[in-house]
């Protein structure tokens, strides 16, 4: 994968949403079947497409403390999806029948994509409801007068959900560079004002509470007049920690009754994510927007190759999903 080179803004120290905990020993999520004590590994089966993910690619104005798909100004491990390629896919879609409710577009900054106005219009046009991940900033804030063409002709179809990594200035920068605050909020009010069906993505600090967190993000979206129901967790999606390098306890057949959870409940049981690697000449569909770059999660092609079981052998799985119980869709 391209090395990340950081933008200007980069933040300069850690991330205030590092995970502490100890290093992954070895031998933990190698074997695709069996966990590192000899137990069968969990599976997830894809009960339904209900979302399809498109990656628009993982350029980014900003360079992320941990990005988890490790976007910048210059990474271009995936390239721009064109609007040729998504189409193919809804294509697929309605050919196949697969009982697709939601296409999800996310990068990367999904709106420095020269294709994305395009498939954003086809997806709402095909009847889709669409969610589409953004940073809220200034390639956002270019495509305004479509955006608001969209809004006009498919009102709550469309989704834009905003990273808003926490509720305080200092905390954000602190993941995101400076200078990344006041126009992440800028654009989100503008939306707002605007009347589209907004939302915002947070993440938890070590030790903040959900009640503590939601009740950061009301206060602010009060003094911001942001409309925003910061206790609808639809809307105000606040995400566990990942760390592919740190110690997490690998997920058996055994840990669905322990936990009281479903195979069903796992996002991957539900949704795949579409990617343009570079140097590969046709996109690949991948188990979920969480593991773009392994190919143990790469089923191929097509929707069709990818109606199969997902052998839950990453860390993410363990920490965010079935542990952390986080999904990326609304
Ligand atoms: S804005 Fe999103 S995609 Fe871009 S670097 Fe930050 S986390 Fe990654
Ligand atoms: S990280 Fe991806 S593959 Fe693993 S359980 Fe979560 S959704 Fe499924």
């Amino acid at each position: 994968m391209a090395s990340r080179s950081k933008s200007r803004n980069a933040p300069q120290g850690p991330s205030p949403f590092a995970v502490e905990a100890d290093a992954l020993p070895e031998g933990k999520f190698t074997d695709p079947d069996i966990t590192a004590d000899g137990s069968p590994r969990a599976q997830v089966p894809l009960l339904e497409l209900e979302t399809l993910w498109l990656c628009t690619g993982t350029l980014c104005n900003l360079a992320c403390a941990t990005c988890y798909i490790e976007s910048s100004p210059t990474n271009d491990a995936l390239i721009y999806l064109t609007a040729d390629h998504a189409a193919r896919y809804f294509d697929e879609i309605e050919r196949d029948g697969w009982s697709t409710r939601e296409i999800g577009f996310t990068g990367g900054e999904p709106f420095m994509n020269p294709h994305f106005m395009a498939m954003l219009k086809d997806a709402l046009s095909r009847g889709f409801e669409v969610l589409v991940l953004s940073n809220a900033m200034k390639p956002m804030r270019r495509h305004e007068a479509k955006l608001l063409a969209l809004r006009e002709a498919y009102g709550d179809k469309l989704t834009i959900r905003v990273s808003l990594d926490h509720h305080t200035k200092p905390v954000h920068e602190g993941e995101r560079g400076s200078n990344s605050w006041d126009a992440a909020i800028g654009g989100l009010r503008w939306l707002s004002d605007n009347g589209f069906r907004i939302a915002v993505a947070g993440r938890l600090l070590p030790g903040e509470g959900m009640v503590e967190a939601r009740e950061g993000y009301a206060a602010l979206f009060e003094r911001e007049t942001i409309r925003i129901d910061a206790h609808d967790p639809s809307r105000c999606v606040l995400f566990p920690e990942m760390d592919a390098d740190k110690d997490v306890a690998e997920i058996t057949t055994a840990c669905w009754d322990i936990l009281g959870k479903s195979p069903a409940d796992i996002m991957c049981a539900t949704s795949r994510m579409v990617v343009h690697r570079k140097g590969e000449p046709a996109p690949r569909v991948v188990a979920c927007t969480l593991i773009p770059y392994d190919r143990e999660f790469d089923f191929g092609e097509t929707l069709a190759e990818a109606n199969v079981a997902v052998k839950l052998n990453h860390p993410h799985c363990a920490r965010f999903c079935v542990l952390g119980g986080a999904s990326c869709s609304a």
